[in-house]
């Protein structure tokens, strides 16, 4: 498999890198959820798992080489946490994938999260020489107030934090958002907590073209069908109205869904159908 996909959306140029695919006990992730609603909707492998991608978001604009989260890292403490809840088969790691596409990490300009969650967060700063120290050393890193303003309170999402954000701090790079930031011209944030506090969409828009990152607002299907099912941990209450707005604004606009967990290249359209709503998976955009 080519674990990096490049489309155009408008005057974009939009990467997707899989850095690999995760493996989930559906009784797990949908814990308390009636199987007869999401057994009919859920793609499982030979074992009986939900496979899911660790799709990253490149995008090159005029001036800008943006990265919509940072992926997974090089092996840390956090990343052997991860790696000991959601066991992890490779594909390409991050800055492999920058390598090929002839992107110097010096070069990245933005990094935007769409939310604090370690698998997101983790590539951002490596240990080199005994000292930890940002991955993207002349970018702009964002992320929504109600995530980077206060350490999580769960013991391993404060552990994973606090191995990455200070050093940011300390190097002035990280930047706290309110609920719609203009990254650049055409690419602005949405909050959609549920997931996280803070967490946000990105939505693009270029020469009438437009596509929404929307992170960890789905991990699968059936979460668009069935817009109350939350993982353990999550906000249902806030995750519900979250993903109703952006399925209403996905079908209005005829926008591309980049995904940041449903398998590579996690590109889908949601259209109405008679009685809801239908998943078009679009295998390459
Ligand atoms: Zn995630």
């Amino acid at each position: 498999m080519n674990p990096l996909h490049t489309f155009k959306l408008g005057d974009f140029e939009v990467t997707i890198i899989s850095e690999g695919n995760v493996f989930g006990d559906p009784h797990i992730v949908f814990e308390g959820m009636d199987e007869n609603r999401w057994r009919p909707l859920t793609t499982l492998d030979d074992q009986g798992r939900m496979v899911f991608g660790l799709n990253i978001i490149l995008i090159r604009s005029a001036d800008r080489l943006i990265l919509l989260d940072t992926g997974i890292g090089e092996p840390s403490p956090a990343r052997e946490r991860f790696e000991s809840m959601f066991p992890f088969s490779p594909h390409l790691p991050l800055l492999e994938a920058l390598d090929r596409l002839g992107v110097a990490p010096d070069n990245v300009t933005d990094v935007v999260y769409s939310h604090v969650h370690a698998d997101h967060i983790m590539g951002t700063t490596v240990e080199r020489n005994g000292a930890r120290v940002p991955v993207y050393r002349n970018a702009k890193h964002v992320m929504h107030r109600a995530d980077g303003g206060t350490v999580p309170e769960r013991a391993d999402r404060k552990a994973n934090f606090d191995l990455h954000i200070p050093i940011l701090q300390a190097h002035g790079l990280f930047h706290l958002i309110e609920d719609a930031h203009e990254v650049a011209p055409g690419i602005t944030t949405i909050h959609a907590p549920g997931e996280s506090p803070g967490h946000i969409l990105v939505r693009l828009e270029s020469l009438g073209q437009i596509a929404y990152y929307v992170g960890d607002l789905f991990h699968d299907p059936a979460e668009a069908h069935h817009v109350d099912f939350a993982w353990p941990g999550r906000d249902a209450q806030a995750m519900v109205p979250s993903r109703q707005h952006l399925i209403a604004r996905a079908i209005d606009e005829n926008a591309l869904i980049i995904v940041a967990h449903t398998p590579f290249p996690g590109t889908a359209r949601i259209l109405r159908t008679d009685g809801g709503i239908d998943w078009q998976v679009v295998a390459r955009p």
